[in-house]
């Protein structure tokens, strides 16, 4: 049966977790949402940290998390939580975490014990999306082909989170386009490989912590055994090695979005008591003040949005299959907490909208949740394949 309490060895590592965001992350929120593209120093120290409690087993990045057989283990849920205190301090900031990129979690799940133990320490960011592709990455067109003891890799990859502070970005090719989706595979490309070229950084809505690079692959060469998994190309199982990536991801996202959406909760009840609306648990939300009956609504959205994302985590601890409920999690996560970061703007009235507050600045992260590693509506589509029983040909 699914236990969805945090378990008693894990408070130490969330109350960690809440601490280096209150110290590191939340102070200096404001700052480097004003100063985009700047590398915010701080992190250093603080991802020294974070490599100390990854070592024993914790971790509170994006770094991702190794499905072996065996027994259960805490190791996802202990992520989300440590993912989520994090979040409540900034998100573009965990984004920008030095080793605890999305191309981590890629490593962490497909690549084989020589190659984890090859990348161990690296900052990897992951470069899916392309000019003329995001939701469908089936159909990618970036190419890699075999000359010797290396790929050459063509194309390019645009919205790569991290993409220019990482060392290396693990980016997806197709080997032949013509095998279709089996034929996507995943590959480590150091960041100082002639070929890879930077493009330009984006401006962004929010996150603006985070850098998010445009890439170009001209003739890149990379060596052979950056293949992460295996080269073969088995049609009957379609990209199923790469999405395996998503199962550990998307919880992640989620967990994101429920740092950034406990955030604005917190501060918007900060805000109501000062301004002497009382939230009483006791009685009816109709019997109460409206703003008081909007935050309690919210604060069930909230729960929704936090046991899914637990329960994501919690079966992948326990080997069970995610797919599903990593989309549950997901679609649920990123749409509640965009909604409710844009809900707690109102109710703060004019001094949400400025920055004398962060609220502004949470309802602007938020909606990316809703957007990368797959958005709300392809969430939606593949919970419904899944519920219906139908491939990705027969629902689109
Ligand atoms: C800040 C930022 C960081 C990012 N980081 C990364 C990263 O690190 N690595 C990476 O690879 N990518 C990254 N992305 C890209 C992101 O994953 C894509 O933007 C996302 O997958 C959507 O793809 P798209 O932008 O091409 O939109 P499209 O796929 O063109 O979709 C446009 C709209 O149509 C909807 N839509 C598409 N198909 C369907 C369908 N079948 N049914 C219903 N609706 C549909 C979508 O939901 C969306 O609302 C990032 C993007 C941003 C903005």
């Amino acid at each position: 049966m699914i236990n969805l309490e945090v378990p008693r060895k894990l408070t130490t590592l969330v109350d960690q977790a809440r601490q280096a965001a209150m110290a590191f992350l939340r102070p200096n929120s404001r700052k480097y949402d004003q100063a985009e593209h700047t590398y915010p120093k701080e992190l250093d120290t603080l991802a020294s940290l974070l490599d100390g409690l990854s070592a024993s087993g914790g971790g509170a990045g994006a770094g991702g998390v190794r499905r072996t057989s065996g027994k259960p283990s805490t190791a996802n849920m202990s992520v989300c939580l440590g993912t989520m205190e994090m979040c409540w301090g900034d998100a573009g900031l965990l984004l920008s975490m030095p080793r605890q990129g999305l191309g981590n979690a890629a490593i962490a799940s497909v690549a084989s014990e020589e190659q984890l133990a090859r990348f161990k320490g690296k900052w990897a960011a992951m470069a899916i999306t392309e000019p003329d592709t995001g939701s469908d990455s089936g159909a990618i067109r970036t190419t890699a082909v075999r000359d010797g003891d290396h790929y050459v890799l063509n194309g390019e990859k645009i919205f790569v989170t991290s993409g220019e502070r990482a060392d290396c970005v693990v980016v997806w090719a197709t080997l032949d386009r013509s095998l279709g989706k089996a034929a996507i595979k995943s590959f480590v490309v150091e960041r100082d490989t002639p070929g890879f070229e930077l493009v330009r950084l984006e401006h962004k809505l929010g996150i603006r912590a985070s850098d998010t690079a445009h890439f170009r692959l001209d003739n890149c060469r990379v060596p052979a055994s950056n293949l992460l998994g295996t080269p073969e190309i088995k049609p009957d199982q379609g990209f199923a090695g790469v999405m395996q990536t998503f199962d550990n991801t998307r919880p992640l996202v989620a967990a994101m979005a429920v740092g950034i959406a406990r955030a604005a909760l917190e501060e918007t009840r900060r805000l109501l008591t000062e301004a002497g609306v009382e939230i009483d648990y006791d009685r009816p939300t109709n019997n109460q003040p409206a703003a008081a009956a909007a935050f309690l609504e919210m604060e069930a959205d909230y729960e929704a949005m936090y046991l899914l994302t637990l329960q994501a985590a919690w079966m992948a601890d326990n080997r069970q299959p995610n797919s599903l409920q990593a989309s549950y999690a997901k679609a649920k996560a990123g749409r509640s907490a965009t909604a409710i970061t844009l809900r707690c703007v109102e109710l703060a009235g004019s001094i949400g909208y400025t920055e004398h507050e962060l609220l502004e600045k949470w309802s602007r992260d938020a909606k990316i949740m809703d957007i990368f590693e797959g958005t709300q509506q392809i969430q939606q589509l593949i919970i419904a394949r899944r519920l219906l029983g139908k491939t990705s040909a027969e629902l689109k």
